[in-house]
């Protein structure tokens, strides 16, 4: 059984209302161990949606005055492991700012996720525009390979595909063997730079297709690929989706043949059993 959730928003991101002190209550309620919130923080973000500009910048000073609340609060860390992270979104415009953004604070762990490829987000109909859903997707995926190859003030990649989480695809154009060769050589980098990826259960309850994200066979092939690190989280954006989704991900993960999910303490990982 997993027992921590290592991707969790809070009213820190523009997109969530939670409260801090009660996604850890919920946490608590529900029986985990360690937590990590992971607010969003999408420098420069290329493509948002009207009205939004600025939603997913991060207030840095404030959450990390807030983080050391946190870590100093002994009895709340007698009761659950409380740790503080960020969700980076990059593009490759914006890596040397990155590279200062992750240095700034010192973070628990850093999921690093493309929200965008070529500047749009897959979320927007735009994206699927006058392409291919297969050269589409390749697109997203292409630039994933070039941020790993550029970057790596990392822990793990979120939600590696979701690109397809917000566009009607077949399941024959999400195949992974449509790309193999690019994850193949993404794998490798992130093990070579002892980074991981992430079992996130948000695509379960957003967007079209109601699965994790990543999809469980290219979990598969990371483990061929020897793929060691991965962490479960829920990216939940209020209390009661904390842990979602989280029994099952222990037992696609166990299937696929892991025995321990990683959690991050100033950028280590541990392993814990499933
Ligand atoms: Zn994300
Ligand atoms: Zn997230």
């Amino acid at each position: 059984m997993i027992l921590s959730d290592q991707h969790m928003h809070t009213n820190f991101s523009g997109d969530s209302k939670a409260v801090m002190s009660e996604m850890i209550d919920s946490a608590i309620d529900k029986g985990l161990k360690t937590i990590c919130f992971t607010d969003h923080n999408d420098p420069l973000f290329p493509c948002y949606r009207e009205g939004e500009s600025g939603t997913f910048d991060l207030d840095t000073y404030n959450y990390n005055q807030k983080a050391i609340e946190i870590r100093n609060d002994l009895e709340l860390q007698s009761r659950i492991n409380v740790r503080i992270g960020m969700e980076l979104g990059i593009y490759p415009k914006i890596y040397d700012l990155c590279k200062k953004i992750t240095k700034e604070y010192p973070y628990d762990f850093i999921i690093l996720s493309s929200h965008t490829a070529g500047e749009v987000d897959p979320y927007f109909k735009s994206y699927w525009e006058n392409i291919d859903p297969v050269d589409g997707i390749r697109m997203y995926y292409e630039e994933i390979l070039k941020n790993v190859q550029n970057f790596n003030d990392f822990d793990v990649y979120g939600h590696l595909d979701y690109c397809v989480r917000y566009t009607d695809t077949l399941p024959s154009q999400r195949s992974i063997s449509n790309y193999k060769e690019i994850f193949r050589e993404i794998f490798r980098i992130l093990k070579e730079n002892n980074k991981g990826i992430e079992i996130n259960s948000g695509g379960l309850r957003r967007g079209n297709l109601k699965e994790f994200n990543p999809d469980p066979e290219i979990i598969r092939f990371y483990k061929e690929c020897g793929g060691e690190i991965i962490t479960f989280g829920s990216d939940a954006h209020n209390v009661k989706d904390i842990a979602c989704g989280i029994k099952e991900a222990g037992e696609i993960l166990k299937d696929i043949g892991f025995d321990y999910v990683a959690e991050f303490k100033e950028r280590k990982a541990s392993f814990v059993k499933i």
